[in-house]
């Protein structure tokens, strides 16, 4: 059956249709069959009914191996849905018409994309077809030497052999439109990926003579010099940038749909980082209000923050794009990290994971083989349970409402002007911490950004701040409104200390929730570039690596005291306050870092202050000389209904880098302080498990992953170890007696106990994950 222009949509799902029945493939014929053509009744587009994907990401000697019937049945073994195609961008996999347009060394006429789009749609399976995009080969540069980016020398940039593209070149504007006009006419991809879209990024500025002018016309100046976060025209260039790359999202998306129908949508890929995204002027809220679906190209954990990070991407990217838009993530089948082996099998313990991390967090999931052929062939064994298992659960895992009382707020610009060149240190550790606490005590949260705070605060009970130094006074001002509806407020560090550009502020913009003000000025941050060696953290409060320094753990002093007072020590035991549970023993907690003394107000409690640093070595030195301070390490007050937390101490940012148990503890315990009972879930029982919680009409849906393993911060894990039992209590949704909890990796039901509008659920163990449904 020949895909041509002149085949109109109808007419190959006629056929395609015919062809399953043919083999007899029902999977087939049920993908057909699903994939009606648009303009249709009740039409559901093709992009939000891909679940399963898979790619194979052609190398340039791909042509004379790919055994394209061993893929097809390697497409069904595995359910994908959909497929990305490499296509066009730094290597052709089709006779282009355009001489430039690289083909691939051992294509010799080929047209490898059109046959496997082909053989793909002949199997009811959908085509994204993949472009990459930004650079080019020296015969290129020779002809369009302006379309190409320059330093501040008039010297191109290079990438090894390669000239990268000006994004604000004819090379987007005129020449990518035109390679994505032809592959749609010879072979009619359903839409389309970039992996490199977004171009060069923040760390190289383009002086080409289309920059220059640009840049010129639109803000009357001439390009910065240099990175400076602190000179204006910086701040407009990353701005402007970022407003380039929207532009051209939204250019490649009229370009594929004027010549692919209004479903043949253009989509780059995106990263889980909020730094990633920052360095390559990705606005993922921006983006999100534009995509029809998210191609999440994250394809492992790091050691830092673990197989959980990629629950947290899910519901971070589904909060900004709608739980009802797919967000389907590139995962590796290869060994990705730590080593780079391309052809090598990832261990398939550690790809699953990966897999079902992100599953939990509602991405979908997406196989990556680089290369058509392996001699490693135990990657090819790794999704396909994954993807049966998703496929048989289907219904329970898409078109569902996530349950948290606890929002964790995040803004890429708060990345961008308050993490400057180092978001590392100030705004991913704090995060991250916080991400780890909540999970290790089963607290489920949800990521939020600061700009949505009004539109998808009303069922959280407390929103998180973590070191969130940047903030617009209409920022603050949601978060104000946000504790006058009753929420509570934990934030930390520097939060609020700074405006949308970083810019200092005379005080907190928040002071009046902290019950807390800034002494002295708010210090500048600094422009410079980290440097790794000294643990330069880019601003004042830089916690130093060997900050040898504590808190001690105060009953309830009244802020103001003037050293120590009748009844602070020996603490007698029970008269601390709660947000210190479990710290019976001792009077002190590790800490770390430093901070600047507040001037806190009468009504609010301190229960924790700052020992100052004293020497760990030799021995003998090390013993407090200033066993006491007023400086406060914690600032608790309540107005209403609404309890407030602030904590200038960073134990977030310790959480996240030294994984001491105390500082997880303190955390959740002022989470669950500041929560009250409004918690949705309890899950009793030993081990590191995460847990995500959505409802759909009438049922709970509840993700438990067992992160519990030999290498759980290390990657990778080779043996999953079995935990277990647990005991799950779970809030139910009023007037909705739950009859039975399904558990729908064991495959068997489980009774429920019913008491005071919860419903309690005994589970025996879990390999890597359980999924239980209440209903
Ligand atoms: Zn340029």
């Amino acid at each position: 059956m020949p895909i041509a222009d002149t085949l109109t949509r109808r007419a190959f799902l006629r056929d395609t249709l015919a062809a399953a029945m043919v083999v007899g493939s029902r999977a087939a014929i049920q993908r057909a069959a699903a994939a009606q053509p648009a303009g249709d009744a009740g039409h559901t587009p093709w992009y939000r009914r891909a679940y399963l994907w898979g790619q194979t990401n052609i190398t340039e000697n791909d042509p004379v191996r790919y055994d394209i019937e061993w893929w097809r049945r390697y497409w069904a073994r595995t359910r994908v849905q959909a497929v990305i195609i490499n296509a066009g961008g730094i290597v052709a996999y089709y006779p282009s018409r355009f001489p430039l347009h690289h083909r691939a060394e051992f294509l010799n006429g080929r047209d490898l994309f059109g046959e496997l789009t082909k053989a793909a749609h002949d199997d009811g399976i959908f085509v994204m077809a993949r472009m990459d995009s930004n650079r080019a080969a020296e015969d290129f540069f020779q002809a369009h030497p302006d379309w190409f980016a320059r330093d501040a020398d008039g010297k191109p940039y290079r990438a090894a052999d390669k000239y990268i593209a000006c994004i604000n070149s004819p090379y987007y504007d005129e020449y990518l439109p035109d390679v994505l006009r032809e592959i749609i006419e010879r072979s009619r991809p359903d839409g389309f990926t970039d992996n490199s879209w977004a171009g060069q990024g923040r760390g190289s500025i383009c002086y080409c003579a289309n920059c220059s002018a640009r840049f010129r016309q639109k803000t009357g100046a001439a390009l910065p010099r240099k990175a400076d976060w602190d000179d204006a025209v910086y701040r407009e260039w990353i701005m402007w940038s970022y407003a380039r790359r929207i532009e051209l999202w939204e250019l490649n998306n009229r370009v594929t749909r004027a010549a692919g129908g209004p479903d043949c949508i253009w989509s780059g890929m995106n990263s889980g980082s909020t730094t990633a995204q920052a360095r390559s002027f990705r606005d993922l809220k921006e983006i999100a209000k534009r995509a029809e679906i998210m191609m999440l190209d994250h394809q492992r954990r790091d050691d830092d923050t673990g197989f959980q990070q990629n629950g947290d991407t899910g519901k971070r990217v589904h909060a900004l794009l709608g739980w009802d838009k797919l967000a389907p993530e590139s995962m590796a089948m290869y060994q990705s990290g730590p080593g780079y082996y391309r052809v090598a099998s990832k261990p398939a313990a550690e790809a699953r994971m990966w897999m079902i991390a992100g599953i939990a967090g509602g991405i979908q999931p997406w196989w990556h083989h680089v290369g058509a052929y392996h001699e490693d062939r135990r990657s090819y064994r790794t999704a396909e349970p994954v993807m049966a298992w998703w496929k048989a659960n289907e219904s329970y895992l898409i078109h569902r409402t996530p349950v948290a009382t606890v929002g964790l707020v995040w803004s890429q610009r708060n990345t961008d002007f308050f993490g400057r060149d180092n978001p590392g240190e100030l705004v991913d550790a704090p995060y991250t911490g916080f991400m780890h606490a909540l999970i290790r005590a089963r607290i489920p949260y949800l990521p939020i950004h600061v700009d949505d705070i009004d539109a998808q605060g009303a069922n959280l009970g407390l929103l998180i701040l973590p070191n969130v130094g940047a903030l617009s006074d209409s920022q603050a001002d949601s978060i104000r409104r946000f504790a006058g509806r009753g929420g509570s407020i934990f934030a930390t560090g520097q939060t609020s200390a700074y405006n949308e550009w970083g810019d200092p502020r005379t005080d907190f913009a928040l002071a009046d929730l902290f019950g807390a003000h800034h002494v002295g000025d708010v210090p500048r941050l600094r422009a410079g570039r980290r440097r790794d060696s000294d643990g330069d953290s880019g601003g004042a409060f830089a916690p130093s690596p060997s900050g040898h320094t504590y808190l001690r753990l105060s009953p309830e002093l009244r802020a103001n005291v003037n050293g120590p007072r009748a009844g602070d020590e020996p603490t007698p035991e029970g008269a601390r306050h709660p947000v210190l549970n479990g710290f019976e023993e001792t009077d002190i907690l590790p800490f770390g870092g430093t901070l600047a003394p507040l001037r806190v107000e009468p009504t609010a409690t301190v229960p924790l202050t700052f020992v100052p640093p004293f020497p760990t070595y030799p021995p003998e030195t090390s013993w407090m000389r200033t066993p006491k301070t007023d400086i406060a390490g914690l600032v608790l007050s309540e107005r209403g209904r609404s309890r407030l937390a602030y904590m200038p101490a960073d134990i977030d940012r310790r959480y996240a880098r030294e994984h001491l148990p105390d500082h997880a503890r303190l955390l959740a315990n002022i989470v669950r302080w500041a929560l009250g009972d409004n918690l949705p879930l309890t899950v009793e029982g030993a081990g590191l498990v995460d847990c995500h919680l959505y409802e759909q009409p009438g049922r709970m849906v509840l993700h438990l992953v067992n992160l519990t393993s030999e290498a759980t911060w290390r990657a990778p894990v080779d043996e999953l170890i079995r935990v277990g039992p647990f005991k799950l209590t779970v809030r139910l949704p009023p007037r909705q007696p739950a009859r039975r909890a399904r558990l729908l990796v064991a495959g068997t039901d489980r009774p429920i106990a019913l008491a005071g509008g919860r419903g309690t659920v005994e589970i025996a163990s879990i390999l890597d994950h359980e999924v239980i449904v209440i209903e």
